[in-house]
């Protein structure tokens, strides 16, 4: 059984990939390498570059390789970056999602396994927030996200193909031999970030926003382990390919951590200092975000392994001392 896995060469991608792989399925990565990492696709891979929104490039793939179900993860999302260049996102995004469902279609490829976010709720009506509460992106990126969700929907009603669009709260960690792990170039996640301050390669942690309604005035976020949410992937493929109808499922921790807990936390985990400095909000973050996640662990028996946040920053910090520069190492 093959699973195609485009965008399998990025942070979350790859150590699904290595999931799949150690479950024994066969996998088949697409990946532009635009932000991803070849070194980071697991060997037992096939892979193939080449970019989503080319329609022959999948074609050839479709034709070459035996594909049961999708799992896609080819996207940019870096929040701040869709705020400055939204068409970027639109045209890849959501352009490279129609292509794809387009190519499955005529190859009669019949399931996919949607990386969504949390970013397509927006600001949340209440905490924690539910799968069927209102999604009002505040950013360009989310927005990209909610619209290939809603594409995903019809392309179901009018072809039959099964879709599962999992929401991502915030992601961390590493696989735990910190083998791979993440690298953004350039970074702008909160914890490979203080992790770059830990380990000398930054000065200084930048708070963004200490005035928001929360506990300490800075931001609130839900973080899940990388191989966790891994795990969640292979349980919803699992589930369509035994005839599962479409569905959507937050994915995380339902516990919130302010910014200023995740630097603590880090402090605590690396026995380092972290020079911090306060500094504006940045565009296009919510207040707080904090998954009500009750639906996948009863519907998919998603079971989290490292539900706390030492977990996943100990995680991260062993793949950030073994790789100092990423992938360059
Ligand atoms: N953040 C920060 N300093 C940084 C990077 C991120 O204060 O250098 C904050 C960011 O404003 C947000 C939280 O950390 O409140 C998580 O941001 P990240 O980019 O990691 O994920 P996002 O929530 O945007 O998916």
């Amino acid at each position: 059984m093959a699973i195609l896995v485009p965008g399998g060469a990025g942070y979350i991608g790859s150590h699904t990939v290595e999931r799949l792989i150690e479950k024994g399925f066969e996998v088949v990565v697409v990946d532009s390498l635009a932000t991803g990492h070849r070194q980071s696709v697991n060997t037992k891979a096939t892979f193939y570059q080449g970019d989503i929104r080319d329609r022959d490039f999948l074609d050839q793939v479709f034709n070459k390789e035996n594909i049961d179900g999708v799992i896609h993860f080819a996207a940019n999302s870096i929040v701040p970056e869709s705020m400055e260049k939204p068409l970027k996102y639109f045209d890849n995004n959501t352009g490279g999602m129609i292509t794809l469902l387009e190519a499955m279609h005529d190859h009669n490829v019949n399931n996919i396994i949607f990386s969504s976010t949390a970013a397509t709720y927006g600001e949340p009506e209440s905490i924690p927030v539910k799968e069927t509460d209102s999604q009002v992106p505040t950013n360009p990126y989310g927005e990209s996200k909610l619209m290939m969700e809603k594409i995903m929907k019809w392309a179901d009603v009018a072809y039959g193909i099964k879709y599962t669009a999992l929401r991502y709260f915030n992601v961390g960690g590493a696989i735990m031999d910190g083998s791979i792990g993440e690298d953004h170039g350039p970074e702008t996640h909160l914890i490979p970030i203080i992790l770059q301050v830990a380990q000398g390669t930054r000065d200084q942690l930048q708070i963004f926003g200490t005035d928001y309604p929360t506990k300490d005035g800075t931001n609130v976020r839900d973080y899940v382990h990388v191989m966790d949410l891994a795990d969640a992937h292979i349980l919803a493929l699992q589930r369509l390919l035994d005839g599962g109808y479409s569905d959507a499922f937050n994915l995380g921790s339902s516990t919130g951590f302010s910014n200023r807990e995740m630097l603590e936390t880090a402090r605590k985990v690396t026995g380092k200092e972290i020079p911090v400095v306060d500094a504006p909000r940045r565009a296009g973050d919510p207040s707080t975000l904090v998954a009500d996640s009750t639906k996948a662990r009863e519907v998919l028996g998603w079971q989290p392994q490292h539900d706390n946040v030492e977990d996943i920053i100990a995680s991260a910090w062993k793949w950030t001392q073994q790789h100092p520069h990423g992938f360059e190492d």
